[in-house]
């Protein structure tokens, strides 16, 4: 087998983990106790024969990395695993206890030889993830180019030529409800379950009928020349009858899935395309309130609608006025017990004095198209909070949030530029916080936006980690200078072990990465001290304190010990 070119031999990217031929030689010496710690590490299933090729594959790794055959059947073992539901965390969890057997082994028959490779276990457990993030693209790609459903815009385009040639359609807004009860599912299963979802809907459909994939996780079903409330309400019936049964997912398991649907028909409920989806969707959202599965778009939703529109009024009032406000929340070095930065989290207060969810404000903005302006008051405010953390003598870092849509506006770069020069504040003393989805989209402009954030001195984290898809490829190509662990695991750790070896996993990543974790969310000392033990650099959570006005923050700051 050949390893002599160790930079993009096959499939795997060994380059961009740093991983070139003399460290793949490095890694060679430890291919015996890899292959017994592999063993040790994977679960035992007796007479499994897919879990048995998948052992005997990757106790090659240390081998045979850099091997384009190897490569190709890693892949095709990964991919039965993973189809079986297998997850990305039990998998990069299993490697990394290898990783451990490893350096355990070695740290426990000879100090010496420990201490002359200390790098050795970083390189090892970067080989780990080289392998383990082209899987993680494969999949994706696959899964893209299965669904090959047409999207929105083809779905109104369709129906602008039908109702612009008088033609009557109607229309269905389908989705699955209850989405957090999927949270337990795996990778391969989530996967599989658009798929088994649109093979469902089509056997309930007649062959003139159209799907298209709406936003996420909607579809919207389109019936040419149906004028009458019959057909789709027959469909909608098919269709909850066809969900009654639960669906077996490719593992063998089987879940019970609900679906809502909202119905509308043109021209009676919407004469043109956007007006049409729209009342589909407004009767779909009014089933979270019915409880029901199926309704139809009636002119009473419009009032709700009219609180919707109320609120949104009053929302264009505070983007015009600027009366949001920021709270901060303090950010700390678990060693120095130091407050080195705080987060930036948006509060806002109805006139009736309620206040609105940060993430429904978001909607809103984005719905309206009112993002943009809200992002260049978001970034006036904390170039203004800053200048004032400053004169008050405590110039900590600020941390941002910014959304997807912010991440591909080439110009954002240039306007915090400038507004970086007006202040004279330099760009290190802030950091922009992403969470996956925000990179989702469009990647290679995402990447161009980042690095020249970057460039000046601005540094990004990763929000939200190990909620989404965890693609580890973001990781590596992305120019991430920090990793956010998210709360639910820190809340998890200290009654579940699997959550805890998460936790540890994704510390010891970051760390191979030369970067730096932050964990989300720590409320109680007990927490802190395991992520102390686990070697976790930073904190932010209730136990330091909750988010507060900015004065409020000053106070604090300046209470502290020094
Ligand atoms: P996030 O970025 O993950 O922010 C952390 C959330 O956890 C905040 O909720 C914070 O108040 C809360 N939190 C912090 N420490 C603890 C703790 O120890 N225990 C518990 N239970 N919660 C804690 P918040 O302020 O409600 O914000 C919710 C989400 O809204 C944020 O999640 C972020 O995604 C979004 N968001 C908030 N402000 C902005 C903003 O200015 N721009 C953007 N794009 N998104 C924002
Ligand atoms: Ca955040
Ligand atoms: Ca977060």
């Amino acid at each position: 087998m050949t390893t002599t070119s160790a930079k993009s031999t096959g499939y795997l990217d060994l380059f961009a983990f740093g991983l070139d031929t003399d460290a793949l030689r490095s890694i060679s010496v430890l291919d015996d106790i890899w292959r017994d710690a592999v063993l040790q590490a994977l679960p035992e299933r007796d007479n499994d024969p897919v879990l048995k090729e998948f052992i005997e594959v990757s106790s090659g790794l240390v081998l045979f990395l850099a091997d384009p055959d190897w490569q190709k059947y890693w892949l095709a073992a990964w991919h039965k695993q993973a189809s079986r539901g297998f997850r990305l965390t039990e998998l990069m969890t299993f490697f990394y206890r290898a990783v451990e057997i490893c350096e355990h082994r070695i740290l426990g028959t000879d100090r010496l030889v420990a201490r002359l490779n200390v790098d050795l276990f970083s390189l090892l457990r970067r080989s780990v993830l080289a392998a383990v993030s082209a899987t993680v693209e494969l999949d994706e790609e696959a899964r893209l180019a299965e669904s090959g459903i047409p999207g929105e815009l083809a779905a109104l385009q369709y129906l602008h030529q039908a109702l612009k040639q008088g033609l009557p359609v109607s229309l269905l807004s389908v989705s699955l409800i209850n989405r957090n009860a999927f949270a337990h599912l795996s990778a391969g299963e989530l996967q599989t379950l658009p798929a088994l979802f649109a093979e469902r809907l089509a056997h309930r459909l007649r062959p003139q009928d159209l799907v298209f994939s709406g936003r996420e996780g909607e579809w919207l079903l389109v019936f040419p020349g149906v004028s009458s409330m019959v057909q789709p309400s027959l469909a909608g019936a098919h269709i909850q009858q066809s969900f009654a049964e639960p669906i077996r997912l490719i593992s063998g398991r089987s879940i019970a899935l609900d679906v809502a649907m909202g119905a509308a028909m043109g021209p009676e409920h919407g004469a043109d395309a956007d007006a049409l989806v729209q009342a589909a969707r407004l009767a779909r959202w009014d089933l979270a309130r019915t409880r029901q599965g199926f309704g139809w778009y009636h002119r009473d939703l419009h009032c709700d609608w009219q609180q919707h529109d109320e609120l949104a009024a009053e929302l264009k009032l505070a983007l015009h006025q600027e009366s949001f406000q920021f709270y901060l929340q303090p950010q700390v070095d678990i060693n120095s017990g130091v407050c080195f930065g705080a987060e930036m989290l948006l509060r806002w207060q109805r006139e009736n004095g309620e206040w609105v969810a940060p993430p429904l404000i978001l909607e809103l903005l984005e719905e309206n198209g009112w993002r943009q302006m809200f992002t260049d008051s978001l970034i006036r405010h904390a170039l203004r909070s800053s200048a004032e953390l400053e004169a008050a003598g405590v110039p900590v870092r600020l941390s941002l949030n910014l959304t997807a849509a912010d991440m591909v506006d080439t110009d954002l770069p240039d306007m915090i530029a400038q507004r970086l020069e007006t202040w004279q504040i330099p760009g290190d003393r802030f950091m922009i916080e992403l969470t996956e989805s925000a990179m989702m989209a469009d990647q290679i402009r995402c990447l161009s936006v980042m690095e020249r954030l970057s460039d000046l001195g601005i540094g990004l984290a990763l929000d939200d980690f190990g909620t989404g898809y965890s693609s580890l490829s973001y990781l590596v190509n992305l120019p991430f200078r920090e990793i956010k662990i998210d709360r639910s695991f820190i809340t998890a750790m200290a009654r579940s072990p699997d959550s805890l070896r998460v936790v540890r996993t994704i510390i010891d990543l970051t760390h191979d990465l030369d970067m730096v974790p932050l964990a989300e969310g720590v409320e109680d000392p007990a927490q802190l001290e395991q992520l102390r033990s686990l070697g976790c650099d930073q904190v932010q959570g209730y136990l330091y304190a909750r988010p507060m006005p900015l004065a409020e923050f000053i106070q604090w700051m300046q209470a502290r010990p020094a």
